[in-house]
């Protein structure tokens, strides 16, 4: 069905059909970013003509979850000595397809449960998820995969279904992070036909990997977003009060004051506040967010966290650092808490993301969206995202604006604060401004 988009033409290009396998989706399945991506890119896709519809693990805790809204039958088969059933949902208006192998493998309460076994049952998934398209006669034009919990999804295809049945697919691939199972992401990007990852500044730091720089022709850095209806203090229910920009000071004190209240807080001073949410991983700087707290502090601010740390260590590090710190100004939270996070970018000033290496990194654009000031570390997606307001303007003027003169053209598009050192004596160097 070959035929030339023309510019100016009345007649519609044909949607795509595109069919997203993935682990995580927010907010039923949400660790991290890629949970927020991969609705949003779905959403984004789905608003632009095409077809999406998602196929995810049926995991256990979705029988307790209050936002999966309504899940009916879809398909029963045997197939590889199990029984695999699907079911199906709407969710955030997207059509998800959840394949459960029937071998118990997502009886955890839990995405991931860590280690081998992971590799184990996301592989099974990835190839019932194929067996299912095959099964009920879908032939999508893209079938999407995400990190390496969906990697095999790209050589099953074109080993083992492409030849059988489900033959019109082509594969693109995402890598959200490229820390985690970097043999699969390899493998990946050589059997799909196109990859991505999440930022310009990413695929150019991880471009000469021996793993991806044979299939570099094949490699686009796409910066990822937020979805801005997801993401939105006008409407978020989450918040104490709702907010836009000309009610944006009465809306971030009503936050503050319930932050400050949650989180056990005694000063409730007229005082800026910095925050942090993140998982606590090296990856996040952990060195610097706790820099941060004593540093916002010492120049009579608030500091609050939310904070998963799958490491014991870690978490036992930052536990000190609460007990260390004056509890009047300081309040930390421990946990995957969505409401929480919502509730830290409304009444935050100042978000500070200050991490080793961030593909893409979405905290620093909610915080924009909740009228939060990001300080980052200007590495990957954070500095594609964030740009100085004293040395960037005349790239943020390009980047953001197109113009080549920001003096001449006055266009001032800067939005944050940034550092390039990995010191404390960095993070001051933008924290302090
Ligand atoms: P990563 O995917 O590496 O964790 P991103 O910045 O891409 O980092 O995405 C993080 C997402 O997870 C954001 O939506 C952020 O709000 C959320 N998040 C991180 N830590 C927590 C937490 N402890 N509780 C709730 N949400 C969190």
């Amino acid at each position: 069905d070959f035929h030339l988009p023309t510019r100016g033409a009345v007649a519609h290009e044909p949607g795509l059909y595109v069919v997203h396998v993935a682990v995580e989706m927010a907010p039923i399945a949400k660790v991290g970013g890629m949970g927020d991506v991969v609705t949003a890119l779905g959403r984004a896709v789905q608003a632009e003509g095409h077809r999406v519809e998602l196929v995810l693990p049926r995991y256990r805790f979705f029988d307790s979850s209050p936002l999966l809204g309504e899940e009916r039958f879809e398909a029963e088969f045997e197939w590889a000595g199990a029984r695999v059933r699907v079911t199906t949902a709407v969710v955030e208006g997207l059509r998800v397809w959840f394949v459960d192998p029937g071998n118990g493998a997502f009886n955890a309460n839990t995405v991931y449960v860590g280690g081998k076994e992971d590799q184990a049952r996301f592989e099974f998934f990835c190839r019932a998820a194929l067996e299912f398209l095959l099964r009920t006669g879908r032939q999508p034009d893209i079938l999407h995969s995400h990190d390496w919990s969906t990697a095999d999804v790209a050589k099953a295809y074109w080993t083992e279904w492409h030849g059988y049945g489900l033959w019109r697919p082509k594969v693109i691939f995402t890598i959200h992070n490229m820390n985690y199972g970097a043999a699969k992401l390899g493998e990946a990007a050589y059997y799909s036909q196109r990859f991505t990852t999440v930022s310009p500044t990413y695929a150019s730091e991880v471009g000469g990997a021996p793993l991806l720089a044979p299939h570099n022709a094949k490699m686009r850095g796409i910066l990822n977003g937020i979805d801005p209806d997801i993401w939105d203090p006008e409407t978020d229910a989450f918040l104490p009060r709702g907010y836009n920009a000309a009610s944006v000071e009465e809306g971030k004190a009503a936050a503050r004051a319930e932050v400050r209240r949650r989180l056990g807080m005694s000063d409730w001073g007229d005082k800026p506040m910095v925050g942090v949410v993140s998982r606590l991983t090296k990856q996040k700087g952990t060195h610097l967010i706790a820099h941060a707290a004593w540093r916002a502090l010492e120049r009579g601010g608030q500091f609050v966290l939310l904070g998963s740390a799958p490491d014991p260590k870690v978490q036992a590090e930052f536990a000190a650092l609460a007990n260390s710190l004056d509890g009047a100004n300081a309040g930390f939270a421990f946990a995957f808490d969505e409401p929480l996070s919502h509730l830290i970018y409304a009444a935050c000033d100042v978000i500070v993301v200050p991490s080793m290496f961030e593909p893409c990194g979405l905290t620093q654009m909610i915080a924009m969206r909740y009228g939060a000031v990001p300080v980052v570390r200007h590495t990957g997606g954070l500095r594609d995202t964030v740009f100085d307001v004293d040395f960037d303007k005349g790239r943020a003027a390009w980047d953001l604006e197109g113009s080549t003169d920001w003096q001449a053209d006055g266009v001032d598009a800067t939005n944050g604060f940034a550092f390039d050192g990995a010191d404390e004596g960095a993070l001051d160097s933008a924290l302090n401004r």
